[in-house]
């Protein structure tokens, strides 16, 4: 009877022991199927916002963290003129902090290979942590790449014993393995696509880029009823500058036009290259009277001063410039079309500034 009771504790405590093991590898594999698809989210985040996102909001609420911070090393402004891509302002992202340089930002930094784990202190913690309250323990996981700091991953809890010295960073160190290859991923696609729109002779936008831009404007004007404005430029007699004094001297005057029309329009104007020696600026929320206004500014600042030659001559050159506007319909649909078109109309008015003469600006009379 005895040795029948000793069997069935035993049995029990087997069966409970089970059911505690088969829990836990339940347990865990939820865990991995649950960092799998976190990981997921990470990689299949092709642009950087995207990424950024995923990255303070989504790993906030899967971990259940009160705070997570995304500090990024971007001492030459180059990360941010990326998301700018176009946009008047930076985006502001939550949580996402640029610094020109990290030491300074918390001690931990110093020599971050690895994930740190530990309290909580202001002192050395507020300025990776901005904003936070009642933060108790935090993580902070390096993002490397070639070993090379090039940021940090950061979660804080509220949780004294979230993350602690004791704890294993294995499973922290592979997220940032992961993070890091992500932002360096989304980064070198940015740049791709920045070069894709970029002229490599004056570093202004070409004519890929016009044509987003010119879409997402007319879009624009047709939500907000208001006037877009198309200044097309031609250089005057352009062929003769290459024939007489060469292909670079040519090139030298393509620049300097460039850095003159830069010098009279807005920021939140968008300037392109079209190709060879001719050039196109939007001008949103304008004006026709005001797009003329500035067209002769910029037509007198490129004739008002010669050009200096690489070989010590100057040279006066002149530009014809067309212009043509339109306010397109609020429910307007085909965008392409119409951008097309409104291209088309600059044109025709710019070759007949050229027939007039040269050195002029000429309206499309539907403007
Ligand atoms: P018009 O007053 O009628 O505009 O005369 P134009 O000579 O400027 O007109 P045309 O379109 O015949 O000539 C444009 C010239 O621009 C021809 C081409 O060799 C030159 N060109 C185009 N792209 C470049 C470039 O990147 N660099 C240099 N140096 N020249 C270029
Ligand atoms: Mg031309
Ligand atoms: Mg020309």
């Amino acid at each position: 009877m005895q040795a029948r009771d000793r069997i069935g504790t035993e049995l029990e405590e087997a069966r409970q022991q089970l059911a505690a093991l088969t829990g836990e590898v339940a347990r865990n594999h939820d865990k991995m199927r649950r960092s799998q698809q976190r990981e997921l989210r990470l990689l299949q985040a092709d642009d950087m916002q995207s990424l950024f996102r995923e990255l303070v909001g989504g790993l906030r609420a899967s971990y259940g963290l009160q705070y997570v911070s995304l500090v990024l090393c971007d001492p030459d402004h180059d990360i941010r003129h990326l998301l700018l891509a176009g946009s008047p302002g930076v985006p502001d992202i939550e949580g996402v902090l640029f610094v020109e340089s990290i030491s300074g930002l918390s001690p931990q930094y110093v020599a971050l290979q690895e994930p740190w784990l530990g309290p909580y202190a202001a002192c050395d913690h507020q300025l990776v942590f901005p904003l936070a309250t009642g933060l108790q323990s935090v993580a902070m996981i390096p993002l490397l790449h070639r070993r090379r700091l090039i940021g940090s991953l950061n979660f804080g809890s509220s949780d004294a014993r979230r993350f602690t010295r004791q704890h294993a960073t294995d499973f922290l160190q592979h997220l940032g393995v992961i993070a890091s290859y992500c932002v360096e991923n989304v980064v070198n696609r940015a740049r791709l696509l920045r070069s894709g729109f970029t002229d490599v002779l004056t570093g202004w936008h070409n004519r890929r880029y016009l044509h987003v831009r010119l879409t997402e404007e007319l879009a624009r004007a047709s939500r907000e009823q208001s006037n877009l404005v198309c200044l097309m430029l031609d250089i005057d007699r352009f062929k003769s500058v290459n024939d007489s004094w060469g292909h670079a001297a040519g090139d030298v005057v393509l620049r300097e036009l460039a850095n003159r029309i830069e010098t009279q329009v807005r920021r939140s104007d968008v300037a392109a290259r079209l190709g060879g020696e001719e050039f196109v600026v939007l001008l949103p929320a304008t004006s026709t009277a005001d797009g003329v206004r500035l067209a002769e500014r910029i037509r007198t600042s490129i004739s008002a001063t010669p050009i200096d030659l690489p070989n010590g001559d100057h040279l006066t050159v002149t530009a014809s410039i067309g212009i043509a506007g339109t306010t397109p319909e609020r429910q307007a649909k085909d965008l392409k079309t119409m951008g097309d078109s409104l291209l088309a109309r600059a044109d025709v008015v710019l070759y007949r500034a050229k027939a007039e003469g040269r050195d002029r600006v000429a309206v499309d009379s539907a403007t």
